[in-house]
């Protein structure tokens, strides 16, 4: 049976952070209910489908999954659970400290979430504040450790570099916060100021390159010393706990994607569900088809999402021109990739200049 990840889109906010892009809004009173009987809906939309497959990740992510009630969660699992769900399964929540309490943890992990991931964001009150975050350092740590009462060891903590009045020490000293609260995981992003948000139409300054690449090298760096493997551009973890589910997106596996502005690879095709909540929980389906995969997107992707991982790309399927191995063998001496009995890995100076590798190699193949 093939094996398929499940991501479940809870669009829903308490307040709109300041650097935030994702598709997310605050919701009414009884919109999260009715929301969570649309997903109900989507999912056995597909009924058909999912007999040919095993579902061995699910994700809810956001927007704010932990504003879901413990009911509202229970109808979500009971719903998946009618389908072959793997006994294994990794069942990731995404939790904003402010709104994950100790009983609502308490009962996702009696339903079988066995993976949390807090958006911490900073260690520092100034730097959540700017981000517009709701919450403390105080309510991450107790957040941490009510996932720990509740029996889930397998968290992940978020965090971003070039936040504004961020400084080499803060990050430092945040990083030490996240590390001292024993994450098995953690996923640390470099700010970027995205369109339509409240930060693109006031922007904080931003650091220089040479000042992002410190911090993003000081980063891994450091907690590589503390016993986490960068296993991606943005994620380290201890051996065995990287994130499951993301490696789908990155390994190109198949993941169905419920809610508006949530993005599928199932049977062969990239679709996705229109970003309009209200019309969704009326049961509209707006599903946009993406244009069939030809040999050369497929080529792209494998290529692209692949280089975002540590462990690289077999680049012998694409017959490497002359052209090519000399552009690889010229990054290779000065550091930026490892090209090996021809597989292509970037290095973290690599990782940093990905998106210039990456098009520059799409461009010669
Ligand atoms: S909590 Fe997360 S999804 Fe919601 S606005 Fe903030 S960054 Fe965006």
């Amino acid at each position: 049976m093939n094996k398929l990840g499940l991501y479940i889109h809870i669009p829903f906010c308490r307040q709109k952070c300041r650097y935030c892009a994702f598709y997310s809004s605050r919701p009414r009173p009884q919109d999260i209910s009715r929301y969570v009987k649309a997903v109900v809906r989507q999912l056995d939309s597909y009924d058909e489908d999912l007999q040919d497959y095993h579902i061995d990740t699910v994700y809810f992510g956001g927007g704010t999954p932990s504003l879901l009630s413990e009911g509202d969660m229970a109808q979500l699992m009971d719903a998946i659970r009618r389908y072959p769900l793997s006994e294994h399964a990794e069942i990731t929540c995404e939790c904003n400290p402010d709104s994950a309490t100790e009983n609502k943890l308490l009962s996702y992990a009696s339903l079988g979430i066995n993976r949390i991931s807090i958006g911490m964001q900073s260690g520092q009150q100034d730097e959540l504040r700017a981000l517009g975050r709701l919450h403390t350092h105080e309510k991450t740590a107790a957040c941490v450790a009510a996932c720990k009462q509740a029996g889930i060891e397998n968290i992940s903590l978020d965090l971003l570099l070039s936040i504004p009045h961020q400084t080499p020490d803060s990050l430092m000293d945040s990083l030490q916060k996240a590390v001292d609260l024993h994450p098995a995981h953690l996923s640390v992003y470099g700010l970027k100021i995205e369109e339509k948000t409240p930060f693109f139409l006031d922007p904080p300054p931003m650091p220089d390159e040479d000042t992002e690449w410190e911090a993003y090298q000081n980063t891994f760096a450091f907690l590589e010393s503390m016993g986490y493997n960068q296993y991606e551009i943005s994620n380290a973890a201890k051996p065995g706990f990287e994130s499951r589910h993301n490696n789908k997106y990155w390994k190109r596996d198949e993941t169905l994607g419920l809610g508006p502005a949530a993005h599928s690879f199932f049977k062969g095709r990239r679709f996705y569900q229109e970003a309009d909540t209200a019309a969704f929980m009326q049961g509209n389906k707006n599903i946009v088809q993406e244009p069939p995969l030809t040999a050369r997107d497929i080529l792209e992707e494998t290529v692209m999402l692949g280089l975002r991982l540590k462990e690289g790309v077999d680049v012998t399927p694409l017959s490497p021109s002359p052209q090519t191995i000399s552009f690889l063998e010229q990054l290779e001496k000065e550091a930026y990739c490892t090209y090996h009995k021809g597989v292509l890995s970037l290095t973290r100076k690599g990782f940093f200049l990905s998106n210039t590798i990456i098009t520059s190699l799409l461009n010669l193949i």
